[in-house]
């Protein structure tokens, strides 16, 4: 390590990141594009192969667009023409129960240009595997010169010397340490974050929820079975369900020709480590209805049942971000899009300020920001597994009878409704607010309430950017600037200077972007909109005479 002549120590890099998931990479990809100079530290030699997440909600996936690799993304995992749906059986070859049909990837690529309401986006979901989704934000991390990945690398300690913060590292084979010196380092080191231990942060919430199904011990394994799809006398799904009282089960097409990932949940006398390949097969056939030999290409296991959040986000110069910060039971498809948009509030802000032109308030606003959300997104998921996991299936639901007939009935109307409750959320992806964020400029009016499957466009300031198609058949979003974003809405709107002369003064990168539609001025209900970086509305209104003070308060000054 140099030393500089002040006598204190020169920096390595601006931010270190400890943990090279999607909130690692994610964030070095905000800060690569903005070209702060960034090592990210991951203690694993080869990034892991085995299916975690299994969507990529829509906002995240706006994001992926903002940055340029939405196409990229939607293009891995299932097939183009695979359908998404969801379905529900006693077991997969026997009794279908419930189904929500959902569009492929490339109905949905044409699809968003026809929606509104609710579903007035740049982009749908994406159902995909998370080891396809970090393969690209890995390769697009990667292709950035200011970033630097180092796998094979495990974060042992983390100082705040006060000008700087100091992480120790090893190699992960034990042959080799440094200390990186760097203004600013972020724990996205996952659920057993050493940094978050560090920091002396416990989470905070439920952390042993007990249900019929995802409530307990989970246990999962990779199987390859080409067959496997004409075992399985029902339409193709993306996620099946099996709903009995001997073997519930989830499991979710990797590839759409032959892989799958098989979750069901351990019983009291069931441990993971002594379960023999053997007997994990059997536990397949058992929800499967039928015996078909698969391979095993990997195994884990999980807890489902978290409701967590950590007390806090940050001290001094260290951060936390994505699982780090908070724990939830998959339902609903949260915790990746939630660590995503850790990483896509915290690395614009980061930037700002390393680059001069962010004020103190833009890093404390990241908690206050951030932490909110991770309590509504990690309620809603719980609420979810509730739904999901708290139904007990009768004794008869398999009965050949009319006991058992009415019995499937009753489980359809409740899974048909629980499909659309959990995998149709509008709300939840785009509805993430920061209200009273100490950087959101409000102008008294009231968001409408906040609702998991519906999604009211607004752009109430704290909120996301309502989408509109552009006459030229642009996305709104395709129009903003990389940073801030002045829009001015349809034909009588303010001239923008007062706010460029005020962006110049402060530094402020600012795009102006005239929408002349009056629709979009009906949107926003406002001639002008600031949109932030993040295409959350800062602050709206008619007038430029507050400009100045408008760009100091949403810059964090
Ligand atoms: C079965 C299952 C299904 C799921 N489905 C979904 C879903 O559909 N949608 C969804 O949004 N989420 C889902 N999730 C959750 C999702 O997988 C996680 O929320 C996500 O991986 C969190 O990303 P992260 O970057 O915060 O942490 P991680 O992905 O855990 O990454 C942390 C990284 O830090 C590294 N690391 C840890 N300690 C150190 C250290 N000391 N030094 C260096 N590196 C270190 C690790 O090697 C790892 O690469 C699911 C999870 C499970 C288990």
């Amino acid at each position: 390590m140099q030393t500089g002549t002040s006598g204190q120590a020169q920096q390595d890099c601006a931010v270190v990141i400890v943990g090279g998931g999607p909130c690692g990479l994610m964030l070095a990809i905000e800060l690569g594009r903005r070209n702060i100079p960034t090592v990210v530290l991951d203690e694993k030699v080869q990034p892991s192969r085995f299916p975690s997440a299994n969507a990529t909600q829509a906002r995240t996936m706006e994001h992926y667009r903002r940055l340029g690799f939405a196409e990229k993304v939607r293009a891995r995992g299932l097939p183009p023409d695979y359908p998404t749906d969801i379905a529900y059986f006693t077991r997969f070859t026997t009794y279908e129960l419930a189904r929500f049909s959902l569009p492929s990837a490339r109905e949905a690529r044409e699809m968003v240009r026809t929606l509104t309401g609710s579903w007035s986006a740049a982009e749908l979901p994406h159902r995909v595997s998370q080891i396809f989704v970090e393969d690209v934000l890995r390769e697009e991390a990667a292709a950035l010169p200011s970033v630097a990945l180092r796998t094979g690398w495990r974060m042992t300690a983390m100082r705040d010397e006060g000008a700087h913060v100091a992480v120790e590292a090893e190699r992960s084979d034990g042959d080799g340490h440094t200390t990186l010196r760097a203004a600013y380092a972020v724990g996205a080191d996952g659920g057993g974050s050493r940094t978050r231990k560090m920091l002396g942060y416990n989470y905070v919430g439920e952390s042993g929820a007990v249900r019929d199904f995802v409530g307990g011990r989970m246990f999962a394994i990779h199987i390859r079975s080409a067959p496997l799809y004409d075992t399985i006398p029902f339409p193709r799904a993306w996620m099946y369900w099996a709903v009995n009282r001997e073997r519930r089960a989830f499991l979710p097409s990797v590839n759409g020709r032959d892989e799958f990932t098989f979750h069901t949940q351990l019983r009291a006398d069931e441990q993971a480590d002594r379960i023999s390949d053997a007997q994990a097969k059997s536990m397949f056939h058992v929800s499967l209805g039928a015996e078909l030999d698969v391979d095993i290409i990997g195994r884990s296991t999980w807890n489902a049942g978290y409701t967590l959040v950590t007390e806090k986000y940050r001290r001094g110069r260290i951060f936390l971000g994505g699982d780090a910060a908070h724990l939830f039971t998959p339902t609903g498809g949260l915790g990746y899009n939630t660590a995503v948009e850790d990483a896509v509030n915290l690395g614009w802000k980061l930037a700002a300020v390393l680059t001069g032109w962010g004020g103190p308030a833009l890093l404390d606003s990241y908690e206050a920001e951030r932490q909110a959300l991770a309590r509504r997104n990690t309620t809603y998921a719980r609420g979810f597994a509730d739904s999901v996991g708290l139904y007990v299936p009768p004794p008869e639901l398999e009965d050949d009878t009319p006991e058992g007939e009415a019995a499937r009935k009753k489980a359809s109307e409740h899974f048909n409704y629980h499909a659309r409750f959990e995998f149709n959320i509008p709300g939840i992806t785009f509805g993430g607010r920061y209200d009273g964020s100490p950087i959101i400029v409000g102008d008294g009016t009231v968001p409408p309430p906040d609702k998991p499957n519906e999604y009211v466009p607004t752009a109430c300031p704290g909120g996301r950017a309502p989408h509109l198609w552009l006459g030229d058949g642009r996305s709104i979003y395709d129009t903003f600037g990389f940073e801030f974003t002045l829009l001015r809405l349809g034909g009588k709107a303010p001239d923008a200077g007062p706010f460029e002369t005020a962006a110049r003064a402060q530094a402020v990168p600012m795009t102006v972007v005239d929408v002349a539609a009056e629709e979009a001025r009906d949107l926003y209900q406002a001639d002008l909109a600031l949109i932030r970086p993040d295409q959350i509305v800062a602050w709206r209104g008619n007038a430029t005479a507050d400009a100045a003070h408008v760009l100091r308060q949403a810059s964090g000054h």
